[in-house]
């Protein structure tokens, strides 16, 4: 079954050329030239990839990717006519797997769609291993399930909070620095730096320690990184 590819992308003759690029890689593509559509599908239909153009009319590219993340994995490459926006989108801590700056070659993106959604396999599969359960002091992970209790009671996590938390927790004492943790989490090509690991991590302590001032489970080793103590 050929993979499936959604493209948000006001400009219709952008999306085409994307979209015939991505049919001749065997993709099978849907295109969407407006915002709240575009999020509708991305909501609503399984696709293996979405590339996202930031500026779109009704919701942007932002809204739309904070959107997705909120309920998805689907891996996420963001397009923009603007370069200063990288900056931007790093700051945010979006979540967007990959960036990419136009006017691109289309072969270049279909080279990094097909890295992405290899990556994304590789992900699932290895999840799909790890049929356990971590216990350490009140706090269990169902990592099958992607459940998390903290002494009985159930915690929401986003998704990637809960991949940085299962990955500390399942490596327990190690320390890590940030980059390791965010090449471990978001991979190596993705789009992003250390400060996003710095905001997911202040997220998990929010809902699992006491005090965030002394945590006791996700430990900053300052001036490395951090471990997750036992
Ligand atoms: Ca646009």
């Amino acid at each position: 079954m050929s993979r499936r590819i959604l493209i948000i992308e006001d400009e219709e003759a952008i999306a085409d050329l994307e979209r015939d690029y991505l049919e001749l890689s065997g993709f099978s593509v849907k295109t969407s030239n407006d915002g709240a559509d575009g999020l509708k599908e991305a909501l609503r239909g399984e696709y293996d990839l979405i590339i996202l153009d930031l500026m779109l009319p009704g919701v942007d590219g932002f809204e739309i990717c904070k959107r997705v993340r909120e309920v998805k994995d689907t891996p996420i490459i963001l397009v923009s006519a603007k370069k200063d926006d990288i900056d931007k989108i790093r700051g945010l801590g979006l979540g967007a797997d990959d960036y990419m700056t136009k006017p691109f070659s289309p072969s270049e993106l279909v080279a990094r769609v097909k890295a992405h959604v290899a990556r994304y396999d590789r992900l699932i599969s290895n999840e799909a291993e790890e049929d356990q359960e971590i216990e350490i002091r009140g706090l269990k992970i169902n990592v099958a399930a992607r459940r998390v209790w903290l002494n009985g009671e159930e915690c929401s996590f986003t998704t990637k909070e809960f991949d940085l938390l299962t990955f500390l927790a399942g490596h327990p004492n190690h320390v890590y620095t940030k980059e390791d943790l965010f090449r471990e989490i978001w991979g190596v090509e993705c789009v992003g730096d250390a400060a996003t690991v710095t905001v997911h991590i202040k997220k998990i302590r929010e809902k699992i320690e006491y005090h965030t001032s002394h945590p006791q489970y996700i430990e900053t080793i300052w001036g490395v990184g951090y471990r997750f103590k036992v």
